[in-house]
C-alpha cells in the first residue's frame, strides 16, 4: 500500500473518529422527515412517488388538492402493504384543511433542514450560528427556473441586495483560522448563472456573454467594492461552456483583472472536467491574479443521463459513481499542484475525498490554511465539525429562498441523500465499514460493472413482439453545446452562401431534364437572395416521369427488399456524411434555426434507417398458422407508381419519411417537394442518386401544385399517393383520387396528413418553469410553422394569472432574428403569402377578441411576423378554430378540466395536443378524453421522434397513418 493510501486512512479514521463522538444520523432532525428518508431508502417507488409529491406542494393551495394529490400518488401502496400511509391518508380525507396544513408543515420542515433561510434577514440567524461553530458560508438564492428576462432581472437584484444585507450584517466578523484570511473573504455569495439570463442557448455562448456580462458586472463591481467573494455556480452541462467563456471573458476586463476573489465550480463526474481545468489554470496564468475554483462531483447526474440518451448523445458523465470519485482525486492533485494560481474549495461529504485532499495538500507542503472544504447546509453536520476541529477551513452552501418555491433544490438533496451510492446513506444509514467507505476508487472502478446499456441496433434479433422503439436506435441530434460542432455549423452556413442561385434540372429516369421555366426558391429572411433556381415540371415533363415509373416498377417490385433496405441505409449515410451543409441549406431555404434544421436531417435518417427496419421485419412471407397438411403465408405486395407530394416546413424529413417508405416497399416514386423547398429536393435527388437508386425508381419533378400535382393525382397511372400539407389541398386530393379513371389499374390508395389546431392545457398544480418553456417553444418555434405546433394555449382558472404573466415575459424575450444566427427561436415565415395571410388573422384577432400581447421588434426585412398573443378568445372564434401557421397564440380560460377537455377537442382538427398536471388523475383523464393523434403529457407538444412517437393525427388533420410508426409501411 503506498505511502498516500496509508495516510488517507489513517485521516479518514480520525474523521470518524471525531463523527462518532458527536454521533448524530444522516438525518438531524428527528420525527416526519427521518421516518420519509427511511421508508426511501426501502422502497424505490415510495421514493418516487414522495419527491413527486413534494415537487408539487407549492403550487397546492386548498387542504383538498393537497389531499387528493396525496391520495392518488400513493394510490397503488394502499394494499395492505403500506398500513401507514393508508390510515394516513384516510385520515387526511377526513379533514382535508387541517391534513393538508399539517403535511405543508412538516414538508416546509423537511425544506428548512436544507434551506438556511427564508430571505436574507432570516439567514442571518444560521450564519451566526455557524459562524459560532467556526464554520464560514457562501450563500445562493433559491427560486424558480427563469424563463424571461423580467425574472432575470429580479434575480440579478435579488444578488445586489443580498451582497449588500450580507456586508452590512457581517462587518467585523473575522476569518476563523485567522491565517491566509486575505484568501477567504467573510462574505460569499454562489450565483446561478442561468437565473440572469432567459435565452442562453448552448449554440451560442457569444450572445450569452453579451448578455450576462452586463448583468453581472454590477455584481462583482459592488462585491469587490464591498470585499466580498463571487462564485460562478455550475449546473447542466448544456450551460457549461459558456459559463466557463463568461468567466474567462469578464475577469480578464480591465477593472476585475487583477481581483483574486472570484471562484467557478469544476464538475468531477464530467468527463471533461480535467480539460476545463487545465484550461482553466492556463488561463489563470496569463490573467497573472490568484481565483477559486470549487470542485465538486455534480448535482445533475440522472439528468445527463437521460438527456444524453434521448438525444443520442456520448453520456458527458462517468456512468459508475467510483470513476467520479477517481476523477474527483485526480483534479485535487492537479489544483493542490497549482495552489500558486488557484485557491481550491473541495466540496464533497464523502470522507475518503477529504482525506484525500487533507494527506495531498501535507505531502505537497500546504498549509490547511490555504484551501477549504465546503458541505451543504442541512447535511452531514458531524463531519463539518470533525473538520473544524481538525483546523480545517470549512464553508457551508447555504441556500436562501422561500421554503415551498425551493422544493426544486430540495429533492436534488433527498435524491442525493437516498441515492444507493451515496457517501452519507452508506455512511450513516446502511453502516458501511470505516475501511470499504476509505477504499481507494481506482479498485472500485475496476471492479465495478459496465453501467452503459447495450441496445443492438441490428434488427436481427427483432421480432413482431418487440416494440420497434426498442430495436431501434435513432440518430444523434448535433449537440451544438461543442465548439467544433458550432464551428463547421458557421463554415457550413459559409458555404451554403457561396452556393446560393444555382440552377437545378428534374430528374427523370435518370437525366437531367431542363425546363424553359424556373421556380426561384428564396431566402425568407433576405428575399433579394435566390437559394436556386430549379426547373419546372409541366404536364408533358409529368408524362414522362409517370412512364419511367411505370416501367422501372416492373424490376423494382422484384428487387430483394435486402437490397431496398440497404439502399435507404447508403442514403442515410450520405447525409449523415452531408449533414451541416444540409442543416445550412434549410437555413437559407425554409428559414429554420440552426437546431431545428439539424433536428429535420436528423429525422430524414432515421426514416431512411427505420423503414430499413421496419422492412426487414416484414419482408419475409409470415406462415399465418400452424395446421397439418397446409402451408399458408402472407406476405405484402408493392402498389406501383408513387406520388409524393411534400410540404416545405419539414422539407427534408417529410420528404424522405414518404419517398423512403414507398421505395423500401418496392414502389416506384416520382417526388415533388414544396415550390418554396425545392432546392432541398433537389438534395435528395442526388443523396439517393449517389447511393444508387436505379434510374426512373425516383424521379425528381418539383413543379407547381395546382398544375402538375393536380394532373398527376388525377392521373390512372398513379397508384398511391402520400400527400402531407394544408387541409384544403389534402380534401382536394382526397376527393379527386376517389375517383376512378378510365384505364385505371388499381383503387388509388391515398395518405393524407393534413394541418392542426392544437391545444395545450395547463392544469392548476402544472409545473409554471416547465409549461412556460415549453408552451413557448411550441407555439413559437420555428415561428409556429409546425403541423404540431401549439396554437391554442387553455389555462385553468385558477393559475391564469400567474402563467399569464411569466408567459408574456417569456415572449418578451425570445430572441427573433434571422436565424443564420446561432441561438434564434423565432424567425421569418416562409414566403409573402404566408406572412400576408398572417398578419390578416392577427387583424382579425384584433376584432374577435383581445391582443394581449405583441412583439415591437422584428427585422424589416425579411418575412417577419411578431410573436402575438390573443386573450378572453372565443373558443368559436375564427382565430381559434383555423390553421393560422404561424406565431401567433390563442389563450382561453377554462372553468375546469371537463371545460378544457371539451374546448381543446371543439375543433375540426386532431393532430398533436399538450397537457402540463402533476395529477395522476388529471394526466388518466386527459389520455383517456383528449382528442388527438399524438398527446402530449408534460412536454412540448411538437418535435416527435421517428420509431418513439409514431406521429399523424385524425378528424381534419389526417387519415390515422402514423409517420415514423411500426404499421406505416403497410
Ligand atoms: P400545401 O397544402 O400548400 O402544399 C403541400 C404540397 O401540396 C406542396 O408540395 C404543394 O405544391 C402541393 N399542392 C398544392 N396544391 C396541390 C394540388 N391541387 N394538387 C396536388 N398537390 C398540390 O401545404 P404547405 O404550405 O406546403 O404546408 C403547410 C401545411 O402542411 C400546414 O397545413 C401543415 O399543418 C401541414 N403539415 C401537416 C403535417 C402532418 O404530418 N400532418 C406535417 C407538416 C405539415
Amino acid at each position: 500500500m503506498g505511502a498516500l493510501q496509508t495516510e488517507i486512512e489513517r485521516r479518514g479514521e480520525r474523521i470518524f473518529d471525531l463523527v462518532d463522538q458527536h454521533p448524530e444520523s444522516l438525518f438531524s432532525k428527528a420525527g416526519f422527515y427521518q421516518r420519509m428518508m427511511a421508508l426511501s431508502m426501502r422502497d424505490e417507488h415510495f421514493k418516487v412517488q414522495l419527491f413527486r409529491f413534494v415537487d408539487v406542494l407549492a403550487s397546492l393551495h386548498r387542504g383538498t388538492d393537497i389531499v387528493q394529490h396525496l391520495d392518488e400518488y400513493f394510490a397503488d401502496m394502499r394494499n395492505g402493504y403500506r398500513p401507514l400511509i393508508r390510515t394516513g391518508v384516510l385520515l387526511a380525507k377526513i379533514v382535508p384543511w387541517i391534513s393538508g396544513q399539517a403535511l405543508r408543515w412538516n414538508v416546509s420542515g423537511m425544506a428548512r433542514q436544507f434551506i438556511a433561510g427564508r430571505n436574507p434577514e432570516d439567514v442571518m440567524k444560521t450564519l451566526r450560528k455557524r459562524r459560532a461553530q467556526g464554520i464560514g458560508f457562501t450563500v445562493d438564492l433559491l427560486g424558480e427556473a427563469v424563463v424571461s428576462e423580467q425574472e432575470a432581472n429580479e434575480y440579478a437584484m435579488r444578488c445586489l441586495e443580498l451582497l449588500e444585507h450580507l456586508a452590512r450584517e457581517t462587518r467585523g466578523w473575522t476569518d476563523p483560522l485567522g491565517k491566509n484570511t486575505e484568501l477567504f473573504p467573510v462574505v460569499n455569495l454562489s450565483v446561478k448563472i442561468s437565473a440572469l439570463y432567459s435565452q442562453m442557448n448552448p449554440a451560442d455562448p457569444d450572445d450569452a456573454i453579451a448578455h450576462l456580462a452586463p448583468k453581472l458586472r454590477p455584481i462583482l463591481r459592488r462585491a469587490r467594492d464591498l470585499g466580498a467573494f463571487v462564485n460562478f455556480d455550475m449546473e447542466g452541462y448544456a450551460h457549461k461552456n459558456s459559463t466557463l467563456a463568461l468567466f474567462k471573458t469578464l475577469l480578464v476586463e480591465t477593472e476585475f483583472r487583477d481581483w483574486p476573489h472570484v471562484g467557478i465550480v469544476i464538475q468531477a463526474y464530467l468527463r471533461d472536467a480535467e480539460d476545463d481545468l487545465r484550461d482553466l489554470l492556463e488561463w489563470g496564468r496569463t490573467r497573472g491574479t490568484r481565483f477559486a475554483v470549487r470542485l465538486v462531483k455534480g448535482a445533475y447526474w440522472d439528468f445527463e443521463k437521460i438527456k444524453s440518451r434521448q438525444n443520442g448523445w456520448a453520456c458527458p458523465v462517468f456512468l459508475q459513481k467510483p470513476e467520479s470519485d477517481l476523477n474527483f482525486e485526480s483534479i485535487t492533485r492537479i489544483l493542490l499542484e497549482s495552489e500558486s494560481t488557484v485557491t481550491a474549495a473541495f466540496g464533497s461529504h464523502n470522507v475518503r475525498s477529504i482525506a484525500h485532499a487533507q494527506a495531498l495538500a501535507d505531502e505537497l507542503g500546504i498549509d490547511r490554511s490555504r484551501f477549504e472544504f465546503q458541505l451543504l447546509y442541512g447535511m452531514a453536520g458531524p463531519v463539518k465539525r470533525a473538520l473544524v476541529e481538525m483546523g480545517y477551513r470549512v464553508r457551508e452552501y447555504s441556500p436562501v429562498g422561500e421554503l415551498l418555491p425551493g422544493m426544486a433544490y430540495l429533492v436534488r438533496r433527498l435524491l442525493e441523500n437516498t441515492s444507493n451510492e451515496g457517501f452519507l446513506r452508506a455512511k450513516f444509514s446502511d453502516n458501511v465499514s470505516e475501511s470499504e467507505l476509505l477504499r481507494d476508487p481506482s479498485d472500485l472502478v475496476a471492479q465495478g460493472p459496465n453501467g452503459a446499456r447495450h441496445v443492438d441496433a441490428s434488427g436481427d434479433d427483432a421480432s413482431l413482439g418487440t416494440p420497434p422503439g426498442d430495436t431501434y436506435e435513432n440518430a444523434p441530434l448535433v449537440n451544438f453545446v461543442y465548439e467544433q460542432n458550432q464551428d463547421r455549423m458557421r463554415e457550413a452556413l459559409v458555404h451554403a452562401r457561396k452556393l446560393l442561385g444555382q440552377k437545378y434540372p428534374l430528374v427523370i429516369n435518370g437525366e437531367r431534364v431542363w425546363t424553359d421555366k424556373t421556380i426561384a426558391s428564396i431566402n425568407p429572411s433576405s428575399p433579394d437572395d435566390v437559394v436556386g433556381h430549379v426547373a419546372e415540371a409541366g404536364i408533358p415533363e409529368s408524362e414522362r416521369a409517370v412512364k419511367a415509373a411505370r416501367t422501372a416498377f416492373e424490376k423494382w417490385s422484384r428487387t430483394s427488399f435486402e437490397t431496398r433496405c440497404r439502399l435507404l441505409e447508403r442514403a442515410a449515410d450520405i447525409m449523415q456524411r452531408r449533414r451541416y451543409e444540409l442543416s445550412a441549406l434549410e437555413v437559407f431555404e425554409v428559414g429554420k434555426a440552426w437546431a431545428e434544421a439539424d433536428g429535420d436531417i436528423r429525422e430524414a435518417m432515421d426514416f431512411c434507417r427505420f423503414y430499413a427496419h421496419q422492412m426487414r421485419l416484414i419482408g419475409r412471407p409470415r406462415l399465418t398458422q400452424h395446421v397439418l397438411g397446409e402451408e399458408s403465408y402472407q406476405h405484402y405486395w408493392p402498389r406501383g407508381v408513387a406520388m409524393i407530394i411534400a410540404p416545405w416546413n419539414f422539407p427534408m424529413a417529410i420528404l424522405s419519411g414518404m419517398v423512403t417508405a414507398a421505395l423500401v416497399t418496392g414502389n416506384t416514386v416520382i417526388m415533388k417537394p414544396a415550390e418554396q423547398s425545392a432546392v432541398i429536393g433537389a438534395m435528395l435527388m442526388e443523396i439517393f442518386e449517389e447511393a444508387g437508386v436505379p434510374p426512373g425508381v425516383l424521379n425528381y419533378l418539383p413543379g407547381k401544385g395546382s398544375v402538375m400535382g393536380a394532373h398527376l393525382v388525377d392521373h390512372k397511372d398513379v397508384d398511391l399517393i402520400a400527400f402531407t400539407g394544408s387541409r384544403e389541398v389534402g380534401l382536394r386530393i382526397w376527393e379527386s383520387a376517389g375517383k376512378t379513371r378510365e384505364g385505371q389499374r388499381e383503387l388509388k390508395r391515398v395518405i393524407c396528413e393534413m394541418g392542426g389546431k392544437n391545444a395545450v392545457i395547463i392544469d392548476a398544480d402544472a409545473d409554471l418553469d416547465e409549461a412556460i418553456v415549453d408552451t413557448i417553444y411550441s407555439a413559437f418555434g420555428y415561428q409556429g410553422q409546425k403541423c404540431s405546433a401549439c396554437s391554442r394555449l387553455i389555462i385553468l382558472e385558477e393559475i391564469y394569472p400567474r402563467a399569464m404573466e411569466r408567459l408574456m415575459n417569456a415572449a418578451a424575450s425570445l430572441r427573433v432574428g434571422n436565424p443564420e444566427e446561432p441561438g434564434i427561436t423565432v424567425g421569418p415565415v416562409i414566403d409573402g403569402k404566408a406572412h400576408k395571410n398572417i398578419l390578416n388573422y392577427i387583424e382579425i384577432g384584433k376584432n374577435e377578441s383581445r391582443l394581449a400581447f405583441q412583439r415591437g421588434d422584428v427585422p424589416e426585412k425579411g418575412f417577419f411576423i411578431p410573436p402575438t398573443i390573443f386573450t378572453n378568445v372565443d373558443p368559436k372564434a375564427k382565430i381559434a378554430c383555423e390553421e393560422i401557421f404561424g406565431p401567433v397564440l390563442s389563450v382561453i380560460k377554462a372553468r375546469d378540466l371537463a371545460e378544457a377537455f371539451e374546448i381543446a377537442n371543439s375543433t375540426e382538427f386532431a393532430l398533436t395536443a399538450g397537457f402540463f398536471s402533476r395529477s395522476p388523475a388529471n394526466i388518466e383523464r386527459a389520455k383517456a378524453e383528449i382528442v388527438a393523434g399524438n398527446v402530449y403529457i408534460n412536454r412540448s407538444c411538437t418535435g416527435a421522434v421517428v420509431g418513439r412517437h409514431p406521429f399523424g393525427g385524425f378528424k381534419m388533420s389526417g387519415g390515422g397513418t402514423k409517420a415514423g410508426g411500426a404499421d406505416y409501411l403497410l
